[in-house]
């Protein structure tokens, strides 16, 4: 991996160079994780239905272990092909009233900007869009989608998602926030965006810029393990509060990447103290192609529970969506309350059952 980034260092941190530079086949990674030999034509098949890319920047967060936590999320794995599952549990596709806009509740949309992304994670839960054309959403679609968000006055709140929103150019991001701004009953505007863990040289001054004429901006971004926050990402991310982005993070509960206390502990605090608010906790759902990063829920649950002896600031919302479109539930603390006389039995995380008093005055 050394060699990688010493044979670029002058370009390592120009975003268009690391994107050109992306690795888009399974063999091109071969020599720096040589165990992958044995499986390369496996892995080729299943790269035939499940794209693959990773930037050099990723990949050299990177060990050469097959249980690598940052490997697990870009090799790809036979049982993608495998196991069946739903495309779109959260039937995203049926609340769509125009293309690329999802409208599921009421006070909010997603607007689907592109269905590009510099590393194909192995865990996405939009990979059924992996298999369309590559498309960035210009034109009469997005005027479109623009014009519902304009006559729904109920909603409050649009996300810019996909696909990855911070690969549009920053003139195309400039457009579509003006518009946004424009419509007087949007109260947030929000980006879902994994460039801070795959590509944070896209973080640039310009398009700080951009952000600070619509600020605030709110930013939720995706990491799943401490080793993706790398001390530039680090740095990237300060940077841009100065512009009025306002950063939350969402983690994904992964098999084998993160399925730990102490893992998802460190992950939190260092999160936190890098500015960005640990937001969700999400349970991997029953996506095709994904199943095999679940965690059962009921260890989910005790993993969480095991999360809440720590700093609340710290904790994220455990949450998960209900197949077949049942919408996200939040498994808030799974706390025991008994009525007692004059008061309740509740059982703590740590300290067994003990007595909260009724108010004195009825
Ligand atoms: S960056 Fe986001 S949208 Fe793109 S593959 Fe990863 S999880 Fe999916």
């Amino acid at each position: 991996m050394e060699n990688l980034i010493s044979a670029n260092r002058e370009l390592w941190f120009d975003w268009k160079w690391q994107l050109m530079n992306s690795l888009k086949r399974i063999e091109d990674i071969v020599d720096y994780f040589p165990f992958l030999k044995e499986d390369l034509e496996n892995l080729k098949w299943v790269t035939k239905k499940y794209r693959f890319s990773v930037t050099p920047y990723y990949l050299s967060l990177a060990e050469n272990d097959p249980d690598d936590p940052i490997l697990k999320q870009i090799i790809p794995d036979v049982l993608e092909i495998a196991r069946r599952g739903d495309p779109d549990p959260y039937r995203e596709d049926e609340h769509s009233p125009v293309p690329h806009l999802v409208h599921r509740y009421s006070d909010r949309v997603v607007l689907l900007v592109t269905n590009i992304c510099p590393v194909y994670c192995r865990h996405c839960m939009r990979k059924r869009w992996w298999r369309r054309k590559g498309y960035v959403l210009r034109g009469p679609l997005l005027e479109e989608a623009l014009n519902y968000i304009r006559a729904h006055e109920e909603v409050k709140d649009v996300l810019l998602s996909g696909g990855e929103p911070l690969l549009l150019k920053d003139e195309e991001l400039d457009y579509i926030l003006s518009k946004l701004r424009e419509i007087k009953h949007l109260k947030v505007l929000r980006i879902g965006s994994r460039v801070p863990v795959t590509l944070p040289m896209r973080l640039t001054e310009s398009l700080g810029r951009v952000f600070e004429k619509y600020a605030p901006i709110y930013i939720n971004t995706h990491f799943n393990h401490p080793r993706e926050l790398s001390d530039f990402t680090i740095e990237r991310m300060k940077n841009f509060t100065r512009y009025g982005v306002i950063w939350g993070n969402q983690t994904v509960l992964l098999k084998g990447v993160n399925d730990s206390v102490e893992i998802l502990k460190e992950l939190f605090y260092n999160l936190l103290s890098a500015g960005v608010r640990p937001y969700y906790l999400f349970q991997c759902d029953p996506v095709e192609g994904v199943e095999h990063f679940r965690v059962p829920l009921s260890r989910a649950i005790e993993i969480y529970r095991q999360l809440m002896n720590f700093s609340g600031m710290a904790l994220p919302k455990f949450a998960l969506d209900l197949p077949e479109g049942g919408g996200k539930v939040i498994i808030s603390s799974p706390c025991e309350v008994r009525k007692m006389e004059n008061g309740y039995l509740v059982r703590s995380n740590d300290r067994g059952e003990v007595f909260y008093p009724d108010p004195p005055f009825k």
